[in-house]
């Protein structure tokens, strides 16, 4: 029978340990700060900075959300990066993506001091990651789908996996983590370039989906038994719905579910993990300051 892989569930265990070390570095007098700067009135963006601050606050961390209006020029955002990188208050800085279209969104990253850099996106970081050095700061979603497949009690050594999707944010750190030593998958990176894409898929004892298109991975890209990781936040349209819209993820979940073994469903998999690991790193950044 498939088990589905509740992210919530694991989500609350990693809150749990941080509200242990929280604790901890309080009794030191450590309080650690996380700022999320938002560029513009998104509203999905909207949505992912308050509940990052709300996570926060209900952890008793320090938190300032900074909101810029959608006009906001790159100087502008510059120098809150850079009055936030001399805040000792701060231990973490994101900038929530993506910003408006004037903003460089690469520069902006790196100038965050990548000692703050809690999203994992500063190129220190990144090379940091591929060189396995602990001392960095993985992006968050990928960290938090290593940490799901873990939970799920999912071997990844010797393991087939293929990632789909090559982002910096999700599908090449996820990439190095799985075949980083101690993960020791064998991985397969493919993206919209990939020829016979869902035989490529069938080789995977792991398929972590990071695409960005509803449904797509349906049951003929799926080995039977197969874990299936499904990254993609999707809004599609439903007239059905108050909101005239329902989440889904990459993967057409009841087909893919009637063949794998485990899966993440959307909402309630990867999605409640990604603040989990942001608090996670966030903790490590005022750890290592101290
Ligand atoms: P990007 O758009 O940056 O990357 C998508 C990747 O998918 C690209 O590498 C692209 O290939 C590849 N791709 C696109 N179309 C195809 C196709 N037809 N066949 C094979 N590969 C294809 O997206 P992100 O990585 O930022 O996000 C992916 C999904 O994950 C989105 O739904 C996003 O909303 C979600 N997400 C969820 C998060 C969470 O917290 N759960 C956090 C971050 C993202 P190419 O490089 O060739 O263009």
């Amino acid at each position: 029978m498939v088990k589905t892989i509740d992210g919530k569930k694991v989500a609350a265990e990693v809150i749990s340990e941080c509200a242990t070390e929280l604790a901890e570095l309080q009794a030191r007098g450590i309080k650690p700060g996380l700022a999320v700067v938002l560029i513009g009135d998104d509203p999905a963006s909207q949505v992912y900075v308050s509940s990052k601050v709300r996570k926060c606050a209900e952890l008793g961390m320090h938190s300032e959300k900074i909101v810029l209006s959608k006009e906001a020029t790159q100087e502008e955002v510059l120098k809150v990066v850079e009055r936030l990188n001399h805040d000792d208050l701060i231990h973490g800085i994101l900038v929530q993506s993506p910003p408006p279209p004037q903003i460089d969104e690469d520069a902006i990253i790196r100038a965050i001091d990548p000692s703050k850099d809690v999203d994992g996106f500063h190129p220190e970081n990144v090379a940091k990651l591929a060189l396995e050095d602990p001392t960095g700061f993985v992006a968050c979603t990928p960290a938090g789908c290593m940490r799901l497949i873990e939970a799920a009690g999912v071997e990844t050594n010797g393991a087939e996996v293929v990632v789909v999707g090559r982002s910096m944010i999700v599908g090449k750190p996820m990439a190095l983590l799985l075949m980083a030593r101690g993960a020791d998958a064998t991985v397969t990176v493919a993206h919209s370039r990939t020829k016979n894409l869902a035989e490529v898929c069938r080789r995977a004892d792991i398929l972590v989906a990071a695409v960005g298109r509803p449904e797509m991975i349906t049951a003929e890209f799926v080995k039977d038994g197969a874990t299936v990781i499904d990254v993609g936040i999707n809004r599609v349209e439903d007239s059905s719905k108050a909101k005239g819209y329902r989440l889904c993820g990459d993967v057409a979940f009841d087909e893919v579910a009637a063949k794998c073994g485990q899966i993440t469903p959307v909402p309630g998999g990867v999605g409640p993990m990604t603040i989990a690991m942001l608090i996670k790193n966030t903790i490590k950044a005022a750890r290592l300051k101290s």
